[in-house]
């Protein structure tokens, strides 16, 4: 099964992500994730996109397309995986079509996790992500049990440089400029399914998870 999970930034994207992918055993593939390592590592990547990442831009979609390419010809991913954070634009989502259909595959559901503008802000001026393992924390609605540190690996609690506030109010812009019209498009091919994300995070997961196991109940 392939699950496209897609929401402004601070929706919930990742930690649902997490969550339905530990439920099914698919694999959870994140550009931002794999971003983030190539600039950790300072490889070729990593100095490439770094700019566009600390502006709040998006990496282009050329570079973009490629590095999601290559990553669902793992083995993890050859039957299904949850998309994070990809596409992000209507290229990149007809790019994946084009993908899916050379290995004669097909997206099966796109689930837009909807959440309020000033909730967003709220969320991600708080949020702290572990270095190791990228869980998101947040200092009031999800705080780790040992301040600074990862509950699942131990591993340091960092904020991200692009959840500044004036970088998370570009992320939001390039959000409902771009990534917006990919509701139209999905909701044409029948695939949108809406959870509404202000919910506990259990919640959202458990309605994602009837989506994804009831197509029929999917909403245009
Ligand atoms: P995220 O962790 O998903 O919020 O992504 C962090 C940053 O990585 C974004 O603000 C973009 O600069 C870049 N990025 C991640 N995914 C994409 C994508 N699908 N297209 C273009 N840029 C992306």
């Amino acid at each position: 099964m392939f699950v496209i999970l897609l929401g402004a930034p601070g929706a919930g994207k990742g930690t649902q992500a997490e969550i339905i992918s530990g439920k099914l055993g698919l694999a959870h593939v994140a550009t931002g994730d794999l971003f983030r390592q190539a600039v950790e590592k300072n490889d070729m990547l990593g100095r490439l996109v770094k700019g566009y990442m600390e502006k709040g831009l998006l990496v282009p979609d050329e570079v973009t397309i490629r590095v999601l390419s290559e990553r669902l010809n793992g083995p993890d991913c050859r039957t299904g995986c949850i998309l994070d954070g990809f596409p992000r634009t209507l290229e990149q989502a007809r790019a994946l079509d084009k993908t899916m259909s050379e290995r004669g595959q097909a997206v099966d559901v796109a689930v837009y996790i909807e959440v309020p503008e000033a909730e967003l802000l709220k969320r991600l001026s708080g949020r702290w992500i572990c270095r190791k393992c990228q869980a998101p924390y947040h200092e009031v609605s999800s705080p780790p049990k040992v301040a600074g540190r990862c509950d699942k690996c131990g591993g340091e609690l960092y904020q991200r440089a692009d959840d500044k506030k004036e970088t998370v109010r570009e992320r939001l812009k390039v959000y409902f400029d771009q990534t917006a019209p990919l509701l139209d498009y999905y909701s044409k091919k029948g695939k949108l399914a809406r959870v509404d994300g202000r919910l506990a995070i259990e919640e959202v997961s458990g309605r994602i998870m009837s989506h994804l196991h009831a197509g029929s109940t999917r909403t245009k």
